[in-house]
């Protein structure tokens, strides 16, 4: 696998490793509410990349399989290596007649931004889809080859205030991290107390 390549671009796994490498290399840099889209024709490997996702978010994937007949499969076991950073939503929309069917999943709760979401056969769900995700295509590259494209879809957010960072796919913004946004409470809050002149006995002479 290109494991030094850029994660967003093209890639290719030679096995179903490697892209459960490839989706746990992806989960690292997604928050809660990031949407990923995964495109690929039956058997591609959407729910092997679902594996690695729920990997790299320190879930247990033994559960993780094609909701052939459950159409969303909701993760929230942490992995025995310690804690989750949040639950995944994995739908497979293979089975929906259109969007509408979408409600009876209760689709609100489930994009409610608690949970990664992971969706196969996107195209599904055309008009439900967040304007911001990132997308997924596998495509068979002869034998156990795949070739796996990721790409961000919609505007990129401004920077991190705070330290310049991008923003992982899912953070709220304008901070990367609870860390920047308080430290940027912090700022805000000496600044508010500076005081801008020496005082002066007038000061302290009112009322
Ligand atoms: P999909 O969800 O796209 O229908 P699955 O992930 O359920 O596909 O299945 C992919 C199948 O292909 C699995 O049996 C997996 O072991 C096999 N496979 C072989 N090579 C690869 C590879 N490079 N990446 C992903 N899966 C692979
Ligand atoms: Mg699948």
């Amino acid at each position: 696998m290109s494991a030094g390549a850029p994660l967003f671009g093209l890639h290719q796994t030679r096995n179903a490793a490697q892209t459960v490498a490839l989706g746990a290399r992806l989960a690292h840099t997604l928050r809660p509410g990031a949407f990923v889209a995964l495109e690929g024709e039956l058997g591609a490997g959407k729910t092997q990349f679902v594996r690695g996702l729920a990997q790299g978010l320190g879930l247990r994937t033994d559960t993780v399989s094609s909701p052939t007949f459950v159409i969303v499969n909701e993760y929230d076991r942490a992995a025995d290596t310690g804690g989750a950073r949040c639950p995944l939503v994995h739908v497979d929309a293979y089975r929906l007649g259109g969007a509408e069917d979408l409600d009876a999943l209760g689709w609100e709760r489930l994009i409610d931004g608690s949970a990664v979401l992971a969706v196969e056969w996107p195209g599904r769900i055309a008009g439900r889809l967040p304007a911001r995700r990132i997308e997924v295509v596998i495509e068979h590259a002869g034998g156990d080859t795949r070739r796996i494209r990721i790409t961000r879809v919609g505007e990129a957010p401004a920077p991190c205030r705070t330290c310049g960072a991008e923003l992982p796919v899912g953070a709220e913004g304008p901070f990367c991290s609870s860390r920047c946004r308080m430290a940027d409470l912090g700022k805000w809050m000496s600044g508010a107390y500076t005081i801008s002149r020496e005082l002066k006995d007038a000061d302290l002479d009112e009322g």
